[in-house]
């Protein structure tokens, strides 16, 4: 088996361009694709309509699915933001690329395969959120926010000077810009790639003011273990990342009039003064609304300090706290939604759909209460899993489905192999291309090893852990001092993972095969410790 993926490592990209044509790959696209890479920031798969239609209407982003292929079984190397958009870039896991946690710097000088294309004659562009710090390489155009960015009037970098702060609602903005470099880039001469990356849904989730109409009267289900009590889950009964106990002020909307005091730690225990500090930043975003923007929000923060009041300290402030939450959630991904419907629209206009190959996904899943949480992190489901939908008409069979296992380190393989380009050998994702043509290798991975590295003392106090997932179970060693052990879950049996499995004897042989799967992909992978 180690041999047999260490192969396919290596040459993966041979075995799909020198192989047989593949099935519904009939008409060979006569140039190279353009390629849109799009991006939100911590969208949870149920929160698209493709995957799941329980929560929420995504008829724009399902396009891309209906239109293309969608990934069951899509996944992350490391669900944290600015380590994820590391892999993404240079195809590399976190050990590899250095970028390890939020905390640690991106080093710019490394691979990514955005210069790669670049090299090769495609105009590059990277359009919204980037979150690496330092300037990104490779890009004819860059128009990033600045950090996190605000939802409203953000401050944008364009290459390389930071703007004078702009009146809109972010996810708008990114999309005209987005709109305006699609434009420029089909008038050149060149194909394009690029990086059209939403800060939204990324926390504190503030929709457009056109879609606050009727929000508070939205309700939605709750998860089965929205209450969850973290039976033989050590690790996840620690974690700061519960609704129970969200900011009140910056993550429910509650202004400081109707609460003075936000008795929220959210995700900030390790902070001292965190609460009050977050509490004010959220105060001083209410401020700095233009006069429209905030006559539209006031008396939804009216009815919403209204309703904290009534609620707060009843057995029914958690059930309330949950669809507050979710409200403002899918609020703020209706309006990506609308957006990339806007961009699919100029494709389909431009004449542009049939040779652009659109890639839909997030930085990683998220919690929308399974657990009690919001956030991400952890190696269980809803956040090891993010969204992966890719539409290329030329080669990709319309209203298609993929269950094999997939990363996010895969994407830059993929969109190389269709420009015609070989990644460097240390680059560990493998090329999408037989999958999208509807035939999967024989010796496709089998598992994937998942690592998060961010030190306790930070936002959301999640142990230190590392894994490995195949298609039925999952092991998970958390390593951080006061945390050490094992955590196993059979997915078919126990999908939520409440059943930590790891002394159940009639699962002895599967955790001896796992540890043994961990410790080979290690090596194979190159983890240094
Ligand atoms: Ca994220």
């Amino acid at each position: 088996m180690l041999f047999r993926f260490s192969l396919l490592c290596s040459l993966g990209l041979l075995v799909c361009t020198c192989g047989r044509a593949p099935e519904n790959e009939a008409v060979a696209p006569s140039v190279r694709p353009n390629i849109l890479f799009i991006m939100a920031d911590d969208h949870a798969q149920r929160a698209i309509s493709a995957y799941s239609d329980e929560l929420t209407q995504t008829p724009n982003l399902d396009r891309i699915a209906n239109e293309g292929m969608l990934f069951r079984n899509s996944f992350v190397t490391n669900s944290i933001c600015a380590p994820s958009r590391a892999a993404i870039l240079t195809g590399k896991y976190s050990h590899l690329n250095g970028k390890i946690d939020n905390l640690s710097a991106f080093r710019p000088d490394q691979w990514t395969f955005p210069e790669a294309l670049q090299a090769a004659g495609y105009r590059t562009s990277l359009i919204g959120k980037h979150h690496l710090k330092t300037l990104p390489r490779g890009f004819d155009e860059f128009r990033g926010l600045v950090g996190q960015g605000d939802y409203y009037n953000p401050t944008f970098v364009h290459n390389g000077d930071t703007l004078a702060p702009e009146t809109g609602y972010t996810t708008t903005l990114i999309t005209d810009y987005a709109l305006e470099e699609l434009q420029r880039s089909a008038s050149g001469g060149q194909p394009f790639m690029m990086l059209y990356w939403h800060k939204a849904p990324h926390r504190n989730w503030m929709p457009d003011t056109s879609d606050l109409a009727g929000l508070l009267d939205k309700r939605y289900p709750e998860p089965a273990n929205l209450r969850d009590e973290y039976q033989g889950r050590a690790a996840a009964a620690h974690a700061d990342m519960r609704i129970a106990n969200m900011f009140v002020s910056q993550d429910l909307k509650v202004l400081e009039q109707y609460e003075p005091n936000d008795p929220g730690t959210g995700g900030a225990t390790f902070w001292p003064g965190g609460t009050r500090i977050m509490a004010e930043y959220f105060y001083r975003e209410i401020e700095r609304l233009t006069p429209a923007q905030r006559a539209a929000w006031e008396p939804f923060l009216a009815r919403v300090g209204q309703e904290w009041q009534d609620v707060k300290g009843t057995s029914d402030e958690l059930g309330w706290r949950y669809q507050r939450y979710l409200q403002d959630y899918l609020g703020s991904v209706k309006s990506v939604d609308d957006n990339v419907g806007r961009v699919l629209d100029y494709l389909d206009a431009a004449g542009l759909a049939e040779n652009t190959i659109v890639i839909y996904t997030s930085d990683q899943g998220f919690y929308l209460g399974e657990h009690g949480w919001y956030d991400k992190r952890f190696m269980y489901e809803e956040s090891h899993r993010t969204p992966l939908m890719i539409r290329y008409p030329a080669a990709v069979k319309a209203g298609t489905e993929n269950d094999d296992l997939v990363l996010n380190i895969d994407l830059g393989s993929t969109l190389l192999d269709y420009a015609g380009l070989t990644p460097p050998a240390e680059v560990q994702g493998v090329s999408l291309r037989p999958l999208l043509a509807g035939s999967t290798p024989a010796d496709w991975r089998e598992d994937i090893y998942y690592r998060y590295y961010q030190e306790m003392a930070s936002f959301h106090r999640v142990a230190r852990h590392e894994g490995v997932r195949d298609e039925r179970y999952k092991l998970i060693q958390f390593t951080e001092p006061g945390f050490e052990g094992y955590e196993l879950f059979d997915l078919l049996e126990d999908p939520s993972e409440m059943n930590n499995r790891i002394d159940d004897p009639e699962l002895e042989a599967v955790k001896t095969r796992l540890l043994q799967r961990l410790a080979d992909l290690k090596e194979e992978l190159n983890v240094p410790d």
